[in-house]
């Protein structure tokens, strides 16, 4: 068997026109002599009937906040609606089409509601629809726990489904059909004039998901780079050739940073030694915040400082545990983190410096930084952000 599985995001099954679009893809690689799975995401976005967020605007925030199950067994709705509205329009084309939840599809869980982990799946009921030349269209973003209860699996869940499914299949390659022409050297949103990667390794692209990159998730860059599936990214609407996501050398990328992306909701946290000179507690501070699990991040220790980074959610925990040790701190909010992204940086002089060059042009502050083997890392105020990634593109990608 020769098997592709096809993955349509919200927006690309949101409405009858575009799932035409969607219909005529899996005609033409079922033309084309492959065996085709289908997995799609709840229809349209905030707003659309039956989005996820639709869904969750029916029951109280107590609930969504308390009990995960119901939570969970409410947004699997989602995904069930759109496998069974694509799956009736596939029939209606004289595609024999198969609905499937992801217990159906045999994708088990965990049970931790909201973010369960996968532990199997069961690959022998897609097989058995596929051996009858038949479409299986797998409701993404779910799967189901030994005891039969729904559970979901995390938000950009369905990239997950696509890339477990054609994991346990060995399928010739993941095809992700969204709202974009493939993976870009920034948001399109943010950057206009964006470009279009044809090829990247997969290194490269879970960095770039996993700071912030809602364009695939990085659980599916993961599972697909472990059985070394190619990933295609591509445009429901159009032909364009999109980009492969492979294990290619990384020295075939020519740009020193392929991508630039970034995550917001960060608050910067420095604590002066001087402040705390009579305060036992100061060189326990970062067991004090592991031990409350609070997760930090961009940590920069000083002789005379800690500076550190840590989410939004985590402030008001923070603070009271500061206070109550009468630990002296100040805080910066609003932040954001621009992460650029490229394996080519490796032993070249001089990124940071063009960076930090870039941004003082622009008169933008750079609160912190930290570099790795292939990213770099930038703290800077969320009110500057556009501007800031913009400068960063320009100097990078597009000079
Ligand atoms: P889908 O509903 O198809 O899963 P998503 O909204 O999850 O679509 O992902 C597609 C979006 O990701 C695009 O509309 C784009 O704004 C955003 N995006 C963020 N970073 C990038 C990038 N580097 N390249 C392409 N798209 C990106
Ligand atoms: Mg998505």
């Amino acid at each position: 068997m020769k098997i592709i599985v096809q993955k349509f995001g919200g927006t690309s099954v949101s409405t009858k026109e575009k799932r035409k679009k969607v219909i005529d893809k899996i005609k033409k690689a079922k033309e084309h002599g492959y065996d085709i799975v289908v997995v799609v995401s709840a229809m349209g976005r905030k707003g659309d009937a039956y989005s996820t967020d639709s869904l969750l605007s029916l029951i109280d925030k107590e609930t969504i906040n308390n009990n995960k199950r119901i939570t969970d067994m409410l947004m699997c709705c989602g995904e069930i609606i759109s496998s069974t509205v694509v799956s009736s329009e596939l029939i209606q084309e004289g595609i024999e089409a198969v609905p499937l939840t992801g217990g159906q599809a045999g994708i088990i869980t965990d049970d931790e509601y909201s973010n369960a982990s996968i532990i199997e799946v069961h690959k022998e009921k897609i097989i058995s629809i596929l051996e009858k030349g038949k479409v299986p269209v797998v409701a993404g973003f779910q799967g189901i726990t030994e005891d039969g209860l729904f559970t979901t699996i995390g938000r950009g869940g369905s990239d997950t489904s696509a890339s477990l499914i054609g994991a346990a299949l060995s399928a010739e390659r993941i095809e992700i059909y969204t709202d974009v022409d493939g993976i870009m050297t920034a948001d399109p949103r943010i950057v206009q004039n964006a470009e279009v990667i044809n090829v990247l390794n997969y290194d490269e692209v879970f960095q770039l998901a996993d700071h912030g990159a809602k364009v695939i998730h990085p659980r599916a860059v993961e599972i697909a780079k472990n059985s070394n599936i190619p990933l295609y990214i591509k445009n429901t609407m159009n032909d364009s050739e999109g980009t492969i996501i492979n294990n290619i050398s990384k020295e075939k990328n020519k740009r020193i940073i392929t991508s630039i992306t970034s995550t917001n909701g960060r608050i910067q946290v420095i604590i002066n030694r001087e402040d705390n000179i009579d305060n036992v507690e100061y060189n326990n501070t970062l067991d004090i915040i592991a031990d409350n699990n609070i997760s930090l991040d961009l940590i920069n220790i000083f002789p005379e400082k800690l500076v550190f980074t840590i989410e939004e959610y985590d402030k008001e925990k923070l603070k009271d545990i500061f206070d109550n040790l009468k630990i002296k701190y100040s805080i910066k909010e609003n932040c954001s983190k621009i992460a650029l992204i490229g394996s080519g940086m490796r032993g070249i002089p001089g990124v940071m410096a063009k960076i930090y060059k870039a941004l003082s042009y622009k008169n933008i502050e750079v609160l912190q930084t930290a570099d790795s083997h292939m990213t770099i890392w930038c703290l800077i105020s969320t009110n500057d952000l556009k501007i800031a990634i913009n400068a960063l593109h320009s100097a990078f990608v597009t000079n």
